[in-house]
């Protein structure tokens, strides 16, 4: 689960680890009064979207020109009019896709004389299954970009669970990032901090970036983006009330209202199966074939008429969808159960594209047979295999 740049310097903010005053804004005429409340003499503007790259971002409707999701403001009055503007419109970055997202809350926040710009990230290191820093000269910029072109840049290391952080961690940071004299100790004691918030919050990633050397010489935390893991998230109220649904792929959330595991992907087939790693499977042989899955979608043990039907709506209401294939291996999920699923969706929402239908295991005849008397279009299919081919071949000819 993500959660915005002004909510993550609000937690940053909590643990003492320093970052500009700033003001939330959700109504354009509440801007002045927002930018009112902080110091000047410049103010930065930043639209809050769930993707970085705002500041190289541009707005899709281009009427106002192109201007990025951060700008900087020389009085209150230029920047309630840079919030105004922004309020509402569509942000493409290039962490967003084509389709950007649009602005609904605005960030004005007190703007800092920079000296450098540097990079940190915290996250979990699946490899060493322990929690990672990593650090580079290079901030403001993509640290893939940097990864690419200039590795030797970059710094990382992984921190030890029984021995946790130490303050040589955070020495190793500063030297690397080239700081000298009291700001290697806010290093030390920043990097101390992060690693704190990061095991306490259950997180999976926590990047700031920029992370500034200050003209006065201090180190301040200029932009946040944080990632908490959504299995632990229910450990933590705080964290799960920053939720904000309308970042969030509505398919997706849809499917989490009725505990359906589902994945939004880009592809024309849509897969609905059971068994994670039945469905995983399923997109690898879609991928075989020629085509590509447009979801991973895991409808569970369990799953109920109402909960299929809900799952079929979700992958028929995806506009890239152009055939799907429904793969059962009935375990302890029943194929009747399943097969009236189908059914149901079908007939509520209507089948513009192809189905095959692959149905194997526990009631398979009471399944096929309910299929087959529905007088639906569907095709049926033996296997796997023999279900993959047939969704290509009615999908691609
Ligand atoms: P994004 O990564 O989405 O582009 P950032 O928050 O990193 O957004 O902002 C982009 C750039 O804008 C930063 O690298 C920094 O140079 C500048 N910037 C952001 N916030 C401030 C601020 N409070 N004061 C001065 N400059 C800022
Ligand atoms: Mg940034």
């Amino acid at each position: 689960m993500n959660i915005h740049e002004y909510q993550a310097k609000a937690l940053l903010r909590d643990y003492g680890a320093p970052v500009s005053d700033g003001r939330i804004v959700l109504k354009s005429e509440d801007a002045k009064t927002a930018a009112a409340e902080l110091d000047g003499p410049v103010w930065v503007v930043k639209a809050q979207i769930h993707a970085g790259g705002r500041g190289k971002g541009h707005f899709k409707e281009n009427e106002a020109g192109e201007k990025g999701g951060v700008r900087i403001a020389k009085s209150v009055g230029e920047a309630a009019e840079e919030a105004e503007r922004m309020l509402g419109r569509t942000l493409v970055t290039h962490q967003t896709g084509a389709a950007g997202k649009q602005v609904n809350r605005i960030y004005i926040e007190d703007g800092a004389g920079i000296e450098t710009e540097l990079y940190l990230a915290l996250l979990v290191d699946r490899a060493t299954s322990r929690v990672s820093f990593v650090c580079s000269t290079e901030g403001g910029m993509d640290i893939e970009e940097v990864a690419a072109e200039t590795p030797e840049k970059i710094l990382s290391f992984s921190v030890d669970p029984a021995t946790g952080y130490q303050p040589y961690h955070g020495r190793r940071i500063a030297f690397m990032l080239g700081l000298t004299g009291g700001q290697v100790k806010q290093c030390v004691k920043l990097m101390g901090t992060l690693y704190k918030m990061f095991l306490e919050k259950d997180m999976e990633m926590l990047e700031i970036n920029p992370l500034i050397v200050t003209t006065g010489g201090d180190l301040k935390c200029l932009d946040a983006k944080m990632g908490f893991d959504g299995n632990a998230v229910y450990r933590h109220p705080d964290i799960a009330q920053l939720r904000d649904e309308s970042e969030e792929d509505p398919k997706e959330l849809a499917a989490s209202k009725y505990d359906l595991n589902y994945i939004a992907l880009d592809g024309e087939i849509g897969c609905m199966v059971n068994g994670a790693g039945l469905a995983m499977a399923t997109m690898d042989i879609i991928k075989l074939y020629g085509a590509e899955p447009a979801n991973f979608l895991d409808v569970g043990g369990g799953a109920t008429t109402e909960k299929v039907t809900e799952a079929f709506k979700i992958i028929t209401s995806d506009p890239n969808v152009k055939g799907i294939l429904v793969n059962i291996f009935g375990g302890i999920m029943r194929c009747d159960v399943i097969a009236e699923g189908v059914v149901t969706a079908v007939k509520e929402v209507g089948l513009q594209v192809p189905l095959v239908v692959r149905l194997e295991g526990t009631n398979v005849e009471k399944g096929k047979e309910i299929i087959n008397t529905s007088g639906l279009n569907v095709i049926a299919a033996d296997d796997l295999k023999d279900g993959a081919e047939k969704i290509v071949k009615a999908v691609k000819g």
